[in-house]
């Protein structure tokens, strides 16, 4: 039995170790709209409970393989027109030089971030991975993750809807994978919508993914996007699918929680930016239905607060460079690493760098994998210090 008694009544059943159902999470909802400090209270017992009083993150570099991409969402900027100058096809020669220039600033994870299946809508696209020797998006993935994994980076591959064929490809150099839900409400596909002209984030579509992954056991990074018109019980909801499928699989590692911010040129520049009080309340509903996941924030969409989310639940900072942007949000750069260690610290937390596989599932990864991790982990399957920092 917890010592704490709350007046809330579900939030002690699960400061007693059981389950809330969603029925329950949607009244602790209601209650926190008026009066969010017993549900903060619960939710930062639970992530000191579980994760004590570490806050990881993983350095990274963001490779920007290529920004085409087959569909449109009513929020990115990420996706690029042939003619624009923000277009990103990197060949290999410019990978190799990414490495290398990652290697001098000690990262450890190479995030590779496409479009969704850009060959099938551009010639461009297409064009680009012949002269390559690929067919596919995916083919070129599934090379150069070999060829970033020989030379010292960790893959992370995010790049939507693959299919269970070749994300088996990709698991096998590959320490984790990602992708995000974003939203499990069917509405917002929906004309009028951000996602009407983009099927890939058809709730269905993005579940099938993950249930594939879960059946492969790769371990996932999921999480959703907060503020782009969802309703609180949608992102409830959503919270409950990424429940259910980890129930399931056991692989999801971490669940991200992406503030929206409106960005000029898009169709949803004059929505507002998800609102902070709002944005604490799912984190930390997030984290009484999930006591024990992983739950990220990317400190850079919060700029001025960051740190005060290490109050109401989460226990990672997800991938930071020190030296690429952040292509998805280049408005905003990632704060130095020191000075997030510096804020960790004056509220706490000891910042620990992770691989892009969180240490309770390194027991997924093949042995070469697993290999190449152990020559530069700690004892508690951490980034050996000497070498990141
Ligand atoms: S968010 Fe992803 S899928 Fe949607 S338009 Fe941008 S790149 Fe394409």
């Amino acid at each position: 039995m917890s010592e704490l008694v709350l007046k809330c009544e579900p939030l002690n059943k699960v400061l007693d170790g059981k389950e809330i159902s969603k029925y329950d999470t949607e009244q602790v909802y209601e209650i926190s709209k008026k009066d969010p400090t017993e549900l903060f209270q619960a939710s930062q017992i639970l992530r000191i409970k579980h994760k004590g009083y570490v806050v990881s993150f993983s350095k990274k570099a963001f490779f920007n393989i290529i920004n085409l991409c087959r569909d449109i969402c009513s929020y990115c900027t990420y996706k690029a027109e042939p003619n624009e100058t923000k277009l990103s096809m990197m060949t290999k020669e410019d990978i190799r030089q990414l490495i290398e220039l990652s290697k001098t600033y000690r990262c450890v994870e190479a995030l590779f971030v496409t479009g969704e299946r850009p060959e099938e809508k551009y010639k461009e696209a297409r064009e680009w991975l012949r002269k390559n020797g690929f067919q596919s998006t995916a083919e070129y993935l599934i090379h150069i993750s070999e060829f970033v994994l020989e030379n010292g980076l960790f893959p992370h591959t995010n790049a939507g809807n693959l299919t269970k064929s070749e994300m088996h490809e990709l698991q096998k150099t590959n320490a984790s994978m990602g992708l995000m839900l974003e939203s499990s409400s069917e509405r917002l596909t929906q004309k009028g919508f951000p996602h009407y002209l983009a099927p890939s984030k058809h709730p269905k579509a993005r579940i099938e993914v993950l249930r594939n992954a879960g059946e492969l056991r790769i371990p996932m990074t999921s999480g959703l996007l907060v503020g782009i018109g969802e309703t609180p019980y949608e992102i409830i909801d959503s919270l409950y699918v990424l429940k259910t499928l980890h129930k399931q699989y056991h692989n999801i590692q971490e669940i991200i929680l992406q503030n929206f911010h409106p960005k000029e040129g898009t169709l949803m520049r004059n929505f507002p930016a998800a609102e902070e009080n709002y944005f604490k309340t799912v984190v930390a509903i997030a984290r009484i239905i999930m006591p024990e996941m992983n739950i990220q924030i990317p400190p850079n969409l919060s700029p001025k607060s960051y740190q005060s989310f290490l109050s109401v639940g989460i226990n990672d900072w997800g991938g930071i460079s020190p030296l690429t942007p952040d292509y998805v949000n280049p408005e905003f750069s990632w704060p130095q690493i020191s000075k997030i260690e510096e804020n960790c610290e004056n509220v706490g937390f000891k910042l620990k760098c992770r691989f892009p596989v969180y240490p309770e599932f390194f027991d997924f990864l093949n042995s070469n994998l697993r290999q190449k991790i152990s020559t530069i982990e700690d004892g508690l399957r951490f980034v050996r210090e000497e070498y990141w920092r």
